[in-house]
């Protein structure tokens, strides 16, 4: 039986609710569908134009939002207010992304500790959650204006490697651009799926998906059996792709037509014609044998022959990834059945022959590499909708599963549609000195804040020995079993001291009230992603604070007075605008108390080091 639903905003009667695909991407990002008629995922485009939307994100001076190709422009006239690559910030801190801060030519603000990152630009600072939220929402827009319907439901696909933290973050940017987000797919999965594998239940296969892109490379291997998918095993590097190649050939001509690397250095308009002409290069080269171009009255040649030789290295890179990544699952070439090709930098001829000659097989180009995973979601999205019967669907929690954390915040274990059985766990810690219990709330609902979910339980976790604020670990753990009963256990791994408690989610919850927790967490994201980051950035502030008082007490007599005197000055000021709720402000103050702090605080570091070192001498 079809469903008809009522579009609200328009009362006309429609057909079942559109769900699309979309391929979030580093560098381009893309909405599929299933043709209504033809019943073939296709990727959306505005008439001729292309259906890939740069992930680039440009900020004006009046703080407006543009995306893609437009936002592009802006690359190299205005890098502190054009972001690109916000997908390898989600669920990243400043310490995990130090070693590439070099990449990123945007502020990302730094202050050395292991909190998620935060872009600044203007005056404002931004989540990378917001970032591609921004993303999403011009997906979402165009989606909806091809199709002349609106578009509220989406399944998104992250790499097969993202942690949960990195899945619920992509899951909260959907959210905030308004989007129900019904699946968190892998982009391997869903390119298998676009190739028709995993369709057919009886099938049993072992398929590697080879991902190069423009600036990130990876291979999974997958199994497939009873229609699930399971990834076996994932290797890559996040900072090799076609980018790298376009630098292989500029570097190679800037030799050839001997041009001093100073110059492009100055010359930055130069420099991104050589890129832009070196892309050209690339891809003319990936289906004839000569490129012959001009630029500022040079002659720019290259051959296929050359081409392979800048790029062979890299290849090669990629291959020692596939066999580390079959090491890993334990399986040798043979055993795999299909090898599926993704990614814009998978038509280059050496690429697609090297990876065809180390499995020994034909490997799979016949889908557009740009728009396979966008089909692969699509064709997920409509399995979700019901559509394609011989697909199992699975049993799935309706509702996220989570816990209240500092300043009534709701931190989620168990996301919504999470397959059963399953089970998270997390560690947590005390906030004061010789604190003795834990309460731990457990709440079931899509809001930031506690209040606005539904509380399930409470329970203390009590007799947690004296030590001080920080140092006891309690893990707490929430599993759900086949029933569909969640068990939550905290325990303090120091001490061994435990809890737990049972409770039924989805007991005396209606189908309408789960969908009313559902838009109306899509309805308020935008407030609540506001009071999260307010809230967010009040504890960062407090926190900051009290180590600051406590760094300075304690070191009071190797400070001079007008250290000690600039720092009060910042903790006060930065103490009066924790009362208000303008975060920007907040992250103001925050990052002047560190810069005044800094200097005495690395100095007084260094001398500690030295004095340890000194002692180790004797
Ligand atoms: P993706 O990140 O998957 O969108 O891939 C983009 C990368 O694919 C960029 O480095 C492009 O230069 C590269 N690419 C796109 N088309 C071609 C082509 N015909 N030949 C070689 N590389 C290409």
């Amino acid at each position: 039986m079809a469903k008809i639903g009522i579009n609200l905003s328009t009362g006309s009667l429609q057909q079942e609710e559109i769900i699309v695909g979309i391929d979030l991407g580093t560098t381009n990002s893309l909405v599929a569908i299933i043709h209504p008629e033809s019943k073939k995922p296709v990727a959306l485009r505005e008439h001729n134009s292309s259906s890939l939307v740069p992930s680039v994100i440009y900020f004006d001076q009046y703080d407006n939002v543009v995306v893609g190709e437009e936002a592009k422009k802006h690359l190299i006239t205005e890098p502190y207010n054009t972001i690109f690559s916000a997908k390898r910030l989600m669920g990243k801190s400043y310490n995990d992304i130090e070693t590439h801060s070099d990449f990123f030519a945007y502020k990302i603000i730094d202050d050395n500790t292991d909190r998620l990152v935060k872009v600044q630009a203007g005056t404002k600072f931004y989540s990378p959650i917001e970032l591609s939220s921004f993303i999403l929402k011009e997906l979402k827009q165009r989606a909806e204006h091809i199709l002349k319907t609106p578009v509220n439901k989406a399944v998104i696909t992250v790499p097969a490697y993202f942690n949960d933290a990195q899945r619920q973050a992509t899951r909260d940017a959907g959210k905030l651009a308004g989007l129900d987000v019904l699946r968190i797919v892998n982009e391997p999965t869903a390119a298998s799926l676009a190739y028709g594998l995993g369709l057919n239940k009886e099938e049993e296969k072992t398929i590697a998906v080879y991902d190069l892109g423009g600036g990130t490379f990876d291979v999974s291997v997958l199994k497939i059996s009873n229609g699930i998918f399971e990834v076996i095993s994932t290797n890559g590097d996040t900072y090799l792709g076609g980018d790298d190649m376009d630098n292989a050939i500029v570097t190679f001509w800037i030799r050839k037509y001997e041009i001093s690397p100073e110059i492009l250095k100055e010359d930055r308009m130069l420099a991104q014609s050589f890129r832009l002409k070196a892309e050209e290069a690339k891809k003319t080269l990936s289906s004839t044998d000569n490129y012959v171009s001009e630029l500022r009255g040079m002659e720019l040649t290259l051959t296929k022959d050359e081409l392979n030789s800048l790029i062979q290295s890299l290849v090669d890179k990629t291959i020692e990834c596939c066999i580390l990544a079959l090491k890993d699952a334990d399986l040798s070439v043979t055993d795999i059945d299909e090898i599926v090709m993704v990614g814009g930098s998978t038509r280059v001829p050496l690429v697609k022959d090297s990876v065809s000659k180390f499995f020994g097989k034909q490997v799979h180009t016949e889908v557009n590499p740009d728009e396979v995973v966008a089909l692969g979601a699509a064709i997920q999205a409509d399995i979700l909708a019901g559509n394609n019967r011989d697909v199992l669907l699975l049993d799935i929690t309706p509702l996220s599963l989570g816990l209240e954390t500092m300043g009534g915040l709701m931190d989620v274990l168990i996301p919504r549609n999470s397959k059963i059985p399953t089970k998270a766990a997390r560690q947590y810690t005390t906030q004061k000195d010789g604190q003795a219990g834990m309460r731990i709330s457990v709440y079931q609902g899509e809001r930031d804040l506690v209040k606005d979910n539904r509380k399930l339980a409470e329970f203390n976790l009590t007799g947690i020995p004296g030590m001080p604020a920080g140092i006891p670990k309690v893990e707490i753990s929430f599993l759900i079993n086949a029933d569909g009963i969640l068990v939550v256990t905290a325990k303090e791994l120091r001490s061994g001291i435990q809890q737990s408690i049972e409770v039924k989610p989805q007991y005396g919850l209606t189908d309408e009230e789960v969908e009313k927790m559902l838009t109306d967490s899509i309805a308020n994201a935008k407030q609540d992603m506001i009071a999260r980051a307010v809230t967010e950035a009040k504890t960062e502030g407090e926190q900051l604070i009290q180590t600051t008082e406590n760094f300075i007490s304690k070191n009071k007599n190797f400070l001079t007075s007008a250290e000690i005197e600039s720092t009060q000055n910042a903790i006060n000021a930065l103490q009066q605008v924790l009362n208000g709720t303008d975060k920007d402000l907040i992250h103001t103050h925050i990052e002047q108390l560190n810069e005044i702090s800094r200097p005495y605080a690395e100095r007084l570091m260094d001398s500690a080091i030295a004095m340890a070192m000194k002692g180790k001498q004797v």
